[in-house]
């Protein structure tokens, strides 16, 4: 397995990071998770704009595009593999313990994984603590993740795949790693970016391709939601069959699957050549 870093492509073994590196130390990073189907990135241009908007966000200097897009290419082509995800990784580079960031230029790294496609249909839990749409991280993706990881522990050890947030006013928000979807009286409804979302990429092809409304929406509304389904990068469109002890029998419903139908449809146009 080859990786992507200090400007070229290293064995995953070899390849080492500072142990000052600010996104170690601190968490001074943002990512992002791309698809790869069959050597082939799935909306690339998105996610390279949400990178630079992150990046912008945390007060890095922005990521050199150029670079960013040879070294997918690059660990793309020298790992084959079906259905892969390809993180990319850039962090605000070494700095000496306890000080701000250094001046050493950022570390990028551009790694590839294999994945399998997600089932139909899974379940997700709420959780007590809150996402903050007024914090300053609010819809960046940055690599201070560990409230996400605590998060989605708790919904492993209750038999599920996703745990999903309230904001600091009880409004439904995201999950850990994924956008949250509901249908009310046959029309699907999304919370907005400013409920403290993170402007997911699958959720804005699936507001487009939907007509979905973006609604601020009380977190109890998965008690009572005709239908619930998440979105992301390696989810797709995923129906939701059980909302903590509320089951949601024969998901995905009709319109959750008329979403999944249009997502598998219209995704291929989005891979880049
Ligand atoms: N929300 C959070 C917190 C995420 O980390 C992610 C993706 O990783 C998403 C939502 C979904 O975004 P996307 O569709 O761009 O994968």
């Amino acid at each position: 397995m080859k990786i992507w870093l200090d400007g070229g492509l290293k064995d995953i073994e070899s390849a080492r990071v500072s142990a000052l590196d600010h996104g170690l130390t601190v968490g001074d990073g943002i990512f992002e998770t791309v698809k790869a189907v069959d050597g082939r990135l799935f909306a690339l241009t998105r996610h390279l704009d949400r990178l630079t908007r992150s990046a912008r966000g945390l007060g890095l200097p922005e990521p050199d595009l150029d670079e960013v897009r040879r070294a997918c290419a690059a660990v793309l082509d020298a790992n084959p593999m079906p259905l892969g995800r390809l993180r990319i990784t850039y962090t605000g580079g070494i700095s000496p313990l306890g000080s701000d960031r250094g001046d050493h230029g950022q570390t990028l790294v551009v790694a590839l994984g294999e994945t399998t496609r997600r089932p139909d249909s899974t379940a997700v839990i709420t959780v007590p603590w809150t996402r903050n749409e007024r914090g300053a991280l609010a819809g960046l993706k940055t690599t201070s993740y560990a409230e996400n990881v605590i998060a989605l522990a708790r919904a492993h050890q209750e038999g599920a795949s996703e745990a999903l947030f309230g904001n600091t006013v009880g409004q439904l928000c995201e999950g850990t790693g994924s956008n949250v979807f509901v249908v009310l009286d046959g029309e699907i409804h999304t919370p907005p970016v400013a409920s403290g979302c993170l402007a997911g990429i699958t959720r804005a092809l699936a507001v487009e391709w939907t007509g979905a409304k973006e609604t601020d929406l009380p977190l109890d509304v998965l008690q009572r939601a005709d239908e619930v389904f998440l979105t992301s990068t390696l989810r797709d469109v995923q129906a939701v069959h059980r909302v903590d002890a509320r089951e949601l029998p024969g998901a995905p419903g009709p319109v959750t699957a008329k979403a999944m139908r249009i997502f598998d449809e219209r995704a291929g146009d989005d891979l880049d050549p």
